[in-house]
């Protein structure tokens, strides 16, 4: 999974319309599925990761 984030404006707040958001909530979804919950939190960890350095999100 890459993230092209370089080269898009970073919205604050724009999380809705944020292209590596939905790629996060998609992966953790599909982990779900699979009931690969370890994977389902990775991907819960990266996405508060990539919120906190692109959205100026708290934790
Ligand atoms: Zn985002």
């Amino acid at each position: 999974m890459t993230a092209h984030s370089t080269t898009e404006p970073t919205e604050l707040a724009g999380t809705a319309g944020c292209r590596a958001c939905q790629e996060f909530d998609l992966a953790e979804a599909v982990a779900r599925s699979e009931r690969d919950e370890s994977r389902a939190t990775d991907c819960r960890v990266l996405r508060r990761r990539h919120r906190a350095a692109e959205h100026a999100e708290q934790p």
